[in-house]
């Protein structure tokens, strides 16, 4: 982790946690970090909840002044008009989200979201005045077929090509085997990858970009494991899923100095 960026520690309910289940985790969250004098300076603390909840997590937020950061877990490619079911980014700007998750595998998997579409999203979002989590990563197989970074590379080639080079975007490698899997990638082996990221963003975007865009890492973090992936001179903060629904154990990971 580079010193001139800001860690994140975002986490993605995915379908987890109603809207009134939401406020009492959000008032857990900001209460343990509080006691443990978390540093909100130092490290970021985003969560994203499902879009019923964001309103009351939004009004929490605000009322109570909490140092929290919140986003949508996905965005329309579309501002708005006859497409059932979408929301668009000007809606969640509209509820104060800073960050909206793009590209996350679950909706390339099970929403069939191309690299086309993803980059489509990644645009939504600017538009609307969010930053992008833009998530990354490859399969078991593509793993196996082309070697650790080419997909996730080429995902984040395709995602950001003809963005203007000071665009504020955040990057999410989360390989899929080490998702929900209990299996997380070694520091190691997302430090490579990660580092090929920078590398592609630094081609795409230019050099100051590259070293101001956070890279996190995802997949199977947990306490016990934040702390060796901080240490690694390429990943700025982690993407957590299952551990993020457990309020003292996301509190710990936010904690991993
Ligand atoms: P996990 O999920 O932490 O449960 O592996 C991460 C993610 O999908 O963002």
């Amino acid at each position: 982790m580079a010193v001139n960026r800001t860690p994140l520690i975002a986490g993605n309910w995915k379908m987890n946690l109603d809207h009134l289940q939401s406020i009492a985790f959000v008032q857990k969250l900001a209460w343990s970090l509080k006691d443990a004098r978390h540093d909100f300076d130092q490290v970021e603390v985003a969560v994203f909840p499902p879009f019923t909840d964001l309103r009351s997590v939004q009004t929490l937020i605000a009322a109570d002044k909490l140092p929290l950061e919140f986003g949508g877990q996905d965005v329309s490619q579309h501002d708005s008009g006859a497409y059932t079911g979408e929301i668009s980014g000007a809606f969640l700007r509209a509820l104060e989200c800073k960050y909206v998750i793009v590209g996350h595998s679950e909706r390339r998997q099970y929403h069939a979201e191309t690299d086309e579409v993803v980059a489509a999203k990644v645009s939504a979002a600017r538009r609307n005045g969010l930053v992008p989590v833009l998530c990354v990563g490859e399969t078991a197989d593509d793993l196996e077929q082309h070697g650790p970074s080419a997909v996730p590379v080429a995902q984040l080639q395709a995602a950001i090509a003809g963005l203007p080079k000071t665009a504020d975007l955040v990057v999410a490698y989360e390989p899929v085997w080490a998702i929900g899997s209990g299996t997380p990638a070694t520091p190691e082996q997302a430090q490579t990858v990660c580092k090929a990221l920078r590398t592609a963003l630094e081609e795409a975007l230019g050099q100051d970009a590259a070293a101001s865009t956070r890279i996190l890492y995802g997949g199977s973090v947990k306490a016990a494991n934040i702390a060796g992936f901080m240490r690694q001179p390429d990943i700025d903060g982690a993407l957590v899923g299952g551990a993020s629904l457990d309020v003292a154990e996301f509190a710990s990971i936010a904690r991993y100095r």
